[in-house]
């Protein structure tokens, strides 16, 4: 599904067959999960492939190695101009792109003097489908913002995601949702939430979760269209009396939630907030408001 014989992947400054990439066994993101990655799309817009946000997402990864200690020299326009040329090289125009770093040979724990760079992508439909999803409260919470840095996609971090979505899959449900340390409303196991209430829009703000550059672009559209949005912790009991909700992510894009545990979502997902963005953000990413607003 990711990748066959003909996949061509970046890797340490070249242009090689997937199958032909060799990690040391000894690495360090192996052991520890001393790495950083992204997720980033790229579409099929009127003007050819489009990678949405490049420079939002490999600054996030430049500053994930940076916090990490994980030595990384590329620039942001550098990579952009690699991922271009791995899209060119696979054929692919509407395409998933994981970037990621891994860190050399080193069992100390401090981190490794050497590191990796592979970039590569896939065609990915949207992650959590297309259906409103069934979503169960995990037990377990976000990570403690003073025992990582919670804004950096460090590999590591990512058992959190593992444990609360084999949680809700197991016992039936699409997905988790996650409270922070405090009992709030955080985040999805991979994708941010926004709450409908009485006609406005409510997000967790930063500080306990990823700050999502989906999420951003879903605040930013808000505004342009005036849909009133607040960067404000809620509770579960709050979010469990709420007209409607949505996740947001760069894999998940919007897709909107049937339902929270034994809580149905009372607003016919047509008529939400939720809705009218998941078709702005299909619109944005495409490059079409833009010609609009060009027009
Ligand atoms: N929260 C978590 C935990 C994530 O892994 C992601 C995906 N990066 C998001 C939110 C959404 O972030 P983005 O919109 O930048 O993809």
């Amino acid at each position: 599904m990711y990748f066959n014989e003909e996949t061509v992947i970046f890797y340490n400054g070249k242009f090689i067959k997937a199958e032909d990439a060799k990690e040391n066994p000894y690495g360090q993101s192996l052991h520890y999960g001393n790495g950083v990655f992204e997720g980033i799309r790229a579409y099929n817009t009127v003007n050819g492939a489009k990678i949405f946000k490049p420079y939002e997402h490999y600054k996030r990864l430049k500053y994930g190695a940076e916090v990490m200690n994980i030595p990384f020299n590329y620039s942001e326009e550098e990579l952009t101009k690699i991922s271009y040329e791995l899209l060119e090289r696979n054929g692919l125009k509407d395409a998933y792109i994981r970037p990621l770093i891994t860190t050399g040979v080193d069992m100390s724990l401090k981190t490794s003097s050497q590191s990796n760079l592979l970039i590569q992508c896939w065609e990915w439909g949207k992650y959590m489908g297309d259906k409103l999803l069934r979503v169960k409260t995990s037990k377990f919470q976000r990570p403690n913002p003073n025992s990582c840095f919670v804004e950096a996609k460090v590999t590591g971090h990512y058992v959190n995601s593992v444990l609360s979505t084999n949680e809700a899959k197991n016992a039936g449900y699409d997905e988790a949702l996650l409270l922070d340390m405090n009992g709030n409303v955080a985040e999805c196991s991979g994708a941010n939430i926004f709450m409908q209430k009485d006609g406005k829009l409510q997000t967790p703000p930063k500080g306990h979760i990823m700050a999502g550059i989906t999420r951003a672009t879903i605040i930013d559209l808000c505004r342009e269209v005036g849909i009133s949005v607040e960067e404000k912790h809620f509770t579960l009991d709050e979010l469990k009396d709420a007209d409607a909700c949505f996740f947001t992510g760069t894999a998940a894009e919007v897709v909107g939630l049937a339902s929270l545990d034994d809580y149905k979502f009372p607003m016919n997902w047509k008529d939400t907030h939720g809705y009218r963005l998941m078709n702005l953000y299909k619109e944005e990413v495409l490059g079409l408001r833009l010609k609009e607003k060009t027009a």
